[in-house]
């Protein structure tokens, strides 16, 4: 049996998000932030859901009033994951949150103003056993930070942190997390390296504005793999413009190749050559549309010719080689059927609803 490698975790408090624990060596999560208007109820719940379907663990929504703060308990009656509301500023809107029953605030407790206010806002989170995650952004940055480091610097971006969790500190307040972003890679992975030095606490990673599905996930990719493969993170959060069910599948892409997490199928799949007789980017897309809801861990290859297909994806539980006019499919890089292409799919899809248990398996 071949040895897995996969990152060693840096030790951090635990931290509970509603049932998912965050840090403390537990498996690092994948959550993401709805863009739906969250005083639209129906709208969000829909979300929220196709979130869910796609290994969502925990999910924010952004809190900008006191309409959208009162749906939350709504809101939360109709779904399964961890809800966090995402405040700013206004600490009345983070008290109406947590009695309407969220699971996580996102505040920054330096922003709330008087003492008095952050107090209030933390004797509700201890009540109710809600942690705070302090969200520092290199894109607002206060003045004063900046003047002295000379821009947002991750030493700025550390000292802001710092001092959101000294506020926390001082009030008896430790279950925190924090996270760093900057939209740019290098700046992000240094202020995280400095934070995971300095803080005791689970991080959230995250780029923040990655941009488009392209180069946010290659950005994504880089920044949060980088800094998981340094044992930093615990929760993690890809930003892309569009769709955030597309964050959740890179989020779990990269949790996938650091071997940290196992979820669902691995798609092999071979850029093709000119041995390449079939339409494979079809066949691909067919495999791809089947496969979404199997949670069980479970390689497929889905490979262009029969000369080098089974043996390139011999790693493979299923199979799938075409060549000219027919295709084969193989288990564990043995061929086990030799079948005619316009039944190719067809065939590999039997074989695929005879594995045993395949969509109710372990999700890690
Ligand atoms: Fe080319 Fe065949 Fe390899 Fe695909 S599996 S890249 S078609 S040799």
């Amino acid at each position: 049996m071949m040895e897995i490698y996969r990152p060693k975790r840096r030790h951090t408090r635990t931290v509970y998000i509603g049932q998912v624990p965050v840090g403390g060596g537990h498996p690092v999560s994948v959550q993401s932030m709805t863009n739906t208007d969250t005083r639209d109820i129906e709208a969000t719940v829909a979300q929220i859901k196709r979130l869910e379907e796609a290994g969502c663990e925990i999910i924010r929504v952004a809190v900008p009033d006191t309409e959208a703060a009162k749906k939350l308990g709504k809101i939360k009656k109709r779904i399964g994951l961890p809800l966090v509301a995402d405040i700013h500023f206004d600490y009345r809107l983070a008290l109406i949150a947590m009695d309407e029953g969220v699971d996580g605030l996102r505040i920054n407790p330096g922003n709330i103003g008087d003492r008095c206010r952050v107090e209030e806002v933390v004797k509700k989170a201890v009540d109710y056993k809600i942690p705070i995650r302090i969200g520092v952004n290199a894109g607002s940055l206060k003045k004063e930070l900046l003047e002295k480091y000379g821009g947002a610097t991750p030493e700025a971006m550390v000292e802001s942190a710092a001092h959101h969790v000294k506020i926390l500190e001082e009030l008896g307040f430790y279950d925190i997390i924090i996270s760093l972003k900057a939209s740019d890679v290098m700046r992000t992975v240094r202020a995280y390296q400095l934070a995971s030095e300095r803080f005791p606490y689970p991080l959230h990673l995250g780029v923040t504005e990655a941009g488009s599905p392209g180069a946010g996930t290659v950005k994504s990719a880089i920044g949060i793999g980088g800094l998981l493969l340094q044992g930093i993170g615990d929760t993690i959060r890809v930003s892309l413009t569009g769709d955030p069910v597309e964050e959740v599948k890179v989020g779990w892409q990269i949790l996938k190749s650091l071997n940290l997490r196992q979820r669902g199928v691995e798609i092999i799949s071979c850029p093709t050559c000119g041995r390449c007789e079939i339409n494979l980017e079809d066949i691909l897309r067919q495999v791809e549309e089947r496969t979404i809801a199997i949670k069980k861990p479970l390689k497929i290859a889905v490979m262009g010719c029969v000369v080098n297909g089974p043996g390139e994806a011999r790693e493979a539980d299923l199979g799938i080689a075409g060549g000219r006019g027919m295709g084969l499919i193989f288990k564990n890089g043995q061929v086990v059927k030799k079948v005619s292409e316009d039944r190719l799919v067809e065939e590999f899809l039997k074989e695929l609803d005879q594995m045993e248990n395949i969509v109710d398996g372990g999700n890690e």
